[in-house]
């Protein structure tokens, strides 16, 4: 497999094209990007972590019928991907309310969600990536109501496997945001939809069971400290850091982030 021209850089990932005209491989960097890239640094050794960590719940997804773009991982910072024309929508599910919910709506950050909740964003940094509905997307023809269905029972699941998957190592997953492509066949036939993009701390809200110890990018937004650390706990959990596999207490040291909810 040989690798080609650079199709397409982003704040955390660069996309190069293949000597196979289906397939893209797809490079994790160590460029950390928050509030639309107005907060801007390098975590030296987070796109490793994060190829990885996004490596391992892929083919957890994919064992469990979820189809998706990853081929198979290359090197410690790339990906062999299937070629997608990627959605121009975020798909975000919340579980607990956080981030911009709490913000916007002015729900309690740690308040339980009854069921999860499912947003659209479109995907526009000159815009602020804007929330919108599916009359939106109907509206503008950026998916059809079959995709979005496909789409939505698709990240349903997603969100109960990765809950499980999670709860088994001692982490609540309060939200996370992924993404779609369309792959199409030889005959430029829509082929499937797949899960796209990585599922990785940078995308998810990760919190510790017992303490509530953030263990994702909010680190780094909220100048937590220890954000690559928390990265590495995240691995180490999931059983992806060879030398250690079991869980115990994480300890930064300092915990003055942590908000305890009034009963
Ligand atoms: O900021 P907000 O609360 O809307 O984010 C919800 C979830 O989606 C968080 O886990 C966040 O990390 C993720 N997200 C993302 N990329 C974005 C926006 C949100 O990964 N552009």
């Amino acid at each position: 497999m040989n690798k080609g021209k650079k199709l397409y850089e982003g704040k955390a990932k660069i996309i190069y094209a293949t000597n196979e005209k289906d397939l893209v491989i797809q490079h994790f960097k160590d460029d950390a990007t928050a509030f639309n890239a107005l907060k801007k640094a390098n975590i030296e050794g987070k796109g490793v972590l994060n190829n990885r960590i996004s490596e391992h719940l892929l083919n957890l997804l994919s064992q469990c019928g979820i189809k998706t773009h990853l081929i198979k991982r290359l090197n410690m910072r790339e990906q062999l991907i299937k070629k997608a024309e990627i959605l121009p929508i975020e798909f975000i599910v919340r579980n607990i309310a956080s981030g911009s919910l709490s913000k916007r709506l002015g729900v309690s950050e740690g308040t339980v969600l009854e069921k999860p909740l499912l947003e659209y964003y479109l995907k526009n940094d000159e815009l602020g990536d804007p929330i919108i509905t599916k009359e939106h997307i109907y509206t503008f023809e950026w998916a059809t109501e079959k995709e979005i269905k496909t789409i939505d029972k698709m990240t349903l699941r997603i969100n109960d496997f990765l809950q499980g998957i999670f709860r088994g190592v001692g982490i609540k997953l309060v939200d996370f945001k992924i993404e779609y492509g369309r792959v199409w066949n030889q005959n430029n036939e829509l082929n499937e939809i797949v899960l796209a993009d990585e599922i990785s701390p940078d995308t998810c809200r990760l919190w510790d069971i017992k303490t509530e110890m953030k263990l994702d990018k909010d680190r780094f937004r909220k100048d937590l400290g220890n954000v690559i650390e928390a990265y590495q706990e995240v691995a180490r959990r999931l059983g992806i850091m060879p030398e250690e596999t079991n869980i115990s207490e994480v300890n930064f040291g300092k915990t003055a982030s942590i908000k305890f909810k009034k009963k």
